[in-house]
């Protein structure tokens, strides 16, 4: 069934294809909001940024662009696999700790690729024309996710497209990973803090970053560059001296610059 659906985007017009994934692009970001909405009412209570108050038509307008870039990035991705630059394990010829490797590297490989990104994202000569429409924004609410320069969107995009090239995963790690990366992405903007209060006393998960930690960076700019673990930043010394003290306290004072 998967497979079928899979091979059918290789086989089938580059159009209808592209229909295909341009929809599941919408269906990700319908999802993030109704997810991020359900987040935000759940841990209302633990709110880490002040209210953002009503959203503005550019918001709406930029993330409405970047959904649109993303189902782009998706197409050149379906074109280089259909073309054999990108390729994926056989269907099936794998057993499930493969596919968990595989979601694994994906993670590891994107994290850090991510990482030295937006630290170069930040450089002044960058960062103008580059990222400081996301920075626009420093409290951020699910919608701040999508909330992104083009030009930035086609570079993230890239940046997973030649991660693909590269590797040759299995197609259930590939959306294993694409779904992490989403739930990452929307915690990450939500706002409030929904992990539990002795997260970072807890071994190995005290690594995997937090709804405070991105907020962190949205009021300074000069700390917390990761996206899914705080590893990269422990050893580029780019962790918020600020970032224990911080979450400590998302159960009381929002995060102000
Ligand atoms: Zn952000
Ligand atoms: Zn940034």
């Amino acid at each position: 069934m998967l497979y079928d659906s899979i091979e059918s985007l290789r086989t089938n017009g580059l159009w209808l294809a592209a229909i295909w994934v341009t929809l599941a692009n919408v269906a990700m970001f319908a999802f993030a909001l109704v997810a991020g909405e359900v987040l935000l009412r759940r841990f209302g209570d633990r709110r880490i940024t002040p209210d953002p108050g009503p959203i503005t038509g550019k918001e709406r307008g930029l993330a409405g662009v970047c959904v649109l870039l993303n189902a782009l990035v998706a197409v050149a991705g379906l074109a280089l696999w259909r073309e054999g630059v990108i390729s994926l394990r056989p269907y099936g010829d794998y057993s499930t700790l493969t596919i968990l490797l595989d979601a694994l590297v994906l993670f590891v490989a994107m994290d850090f690729a991510m990482y030295v990104f937006h630290r170069v994202a930040h450089h002044p000569l960058v960062f103008r024309f580059a990222h400081s429409t996301h920075h626009d924004y420093e409290s951020p609410r699910p919608l701040t996710l999508f909330v992104l320069n083009p030009m930035e969107v086609f570079g993230f995009g890239a940046l997973w497209l030649l991660v693909l090239v590269a590797y040759s995963a299995s197609i259930e790690g590939i959306l294993i990973y694409l779904a992490i990366n989403l739930v990452f992405g929307l915690v990450a903007h939500v706002g409030v803090e929904p992990a539990p209060e002795k997260w970072l006393s807890i071994p190995i998960l005290r690594y995997v970053s937090t709804s405070t930690f991105h907020a962190e960076h949205h009021v300074d700019r000069f700390h917390n560059y990761g996206f899914y673990l705080l590893i990269w930043d422990r050893l580029f010394g780019t962790l918020s001296p600020q970032y224990a003290a911080d979450f400590a306290r998302s159960t009381d004072a929002p995060l102000t610059t």
